[in-house]
């Protein structure tokens, strides 16, 4: 069977020089685990920054003699673990970049492969929906009427943050990378103003931008870029703004640390909350999660798309492809056959 090992640790842009794929054996489980075969996989930001073994994070870095590990859907083929029979389908934390693999069921959730499309528990209904939905539901709470900005709103987490702001009434300001990510934030999404900030050379153009898109300023601001989105959301926040940082894609390649935005003294005179979080944190949470979102998936109230690459093989340009903007929604592999 074939697995993904990182070879060295890329310093700036990864790319496909800091991956191979290996042959490696089927593992037998022991007493107290099962064997796993991977049917989806999912690439995601945060393993960038397990692969800086310099940087103390809150989860540790790959090592590079172990093949890499990740979000996965799996099925359970032979279980030596109570609870878990052949045949199961799971999401795990263990199974990406490997087509088998050994577990002990730990964090391993069982998903019904007859509610939902097995790769959506990689997406909306899974770890970056979750993100969306804590971060809308328990940092930012918009009201009816406010204004919420949201970056990489055409993203695994974003394109939900959208669909959640506007189920709660309020206008959405989204920004996104390209003229056809806009279309589909306004047009399915149903975001109110899509910006491709990719039309603004800096913060200044950009924050000139947010403020005809938010004329009464924006009252909460779903980070997930950093950069001149930052700076253009400090300079656009309203008074008794909310503000919840999930991620910073656009700094997770620098090879040299960068200053932060001149504006965060505008925190201070409109009394602004500011959140940095991990989805973690509020994984007791995770049934409200799905009793708010299962619904409007299945009432066509939150859309979602995927980019499939086809093939583990595929799976470093899937996860380089993050970086680079070449993914629409959810990056997903396929692995194995469902
Ligand atoms: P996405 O599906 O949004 O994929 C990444 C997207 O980011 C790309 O498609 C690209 O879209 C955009 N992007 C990449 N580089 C840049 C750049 N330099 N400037 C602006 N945009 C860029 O990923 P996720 O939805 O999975 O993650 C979104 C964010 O949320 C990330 O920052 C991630 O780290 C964070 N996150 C945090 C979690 C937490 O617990 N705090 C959990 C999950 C995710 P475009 O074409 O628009 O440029």
């Amino acid at each position: 069977s074939k697995a993904v090992f990182l070879t060295n640790y890329p310093a700036g842009m990864p790319g496909p020089e800091h991956f191979e794929t290996r042959d490696v054996d089927v593992p037998k489980p022991d007493e107290g685990e099962m064997l796993c075969r991977t049917v989806w996989m999912s690439v995601d930001p945060y393993m960038r920054g397990r692969m800086r073994p310099d940087v103390k994070s809150y989860i540790p870095p790959f090592s590079l003699d172990a093949p890499l590990e990740g979000g996965a859907v799996s099925e359970v083929v032979e279980s030596n673990v109570p609870g878990f029979e052949a045949g199961d389908y799971i999401v795990d934390f263990l199974g990406g970049w490997k087509e088998f693999y050994i577990s002990k069921g730990e964090r391993t959730q069982k998903v019904d492969p007859n509610l939902a499309p097995l790769s959506s528990y990689l997406g909306v209904l899974g770890m970056p929906g979750m993100t969306a939905w804590a971060g809308v539901t328990q940092i930012l709470k918009p009201q009816e009427g406010e204004t919420l900005f949201v970056s990489g709103a055409a993203g695994a987490v974003g394109s939900v943050v959208c669909q959640l702001g506007k189920a709660k009434g309020a206008r959405v300001v989204a920004s996104a990378g390209s003229k056809e990510k806009c279309d589909w934030l306004v047009e399915e999404a149903g975001v109110d103003v899509a910006l491709n900030y990719k039309d603004y050379k800096n913060a200044n153009e950009l924050t000139k931008a947010l403020a005809e898109a938010a004329p009464k300023g924006v009252n909460c601001y779903f980070e997930n870029v950093g950069g001149m989105h930052l700076e253009a959301a400090l300079n656009c926040i309203a008074l008794g703004g909310r503000m919840a940082l999930c991620g910073m894609i656009a700094v997770y390649n620098n090879t040299e640390v960068e200053p932060g935005p001149p504006n965060l003294v505008n925190l201070i005179g409109r009394g602004v909350m500011a959140r940095g979080f991990i989805v973690s944190e509020y994984m007791d949470k995770t049934m409200e999660f799905a009793a708010e979102v299962a619904p409007l998936l299945a009432q066509g109230k939150i859309k979602y798309q995927e980019s499939v690459y086809e093939g583990i093989e595929k799976a470093p340009d899937a996860f380089v492809g993050l970086f680079k903007g070449e993914n629409k929604g959810k990056a997903v592999v396929r692995v194995g056959p469902d």
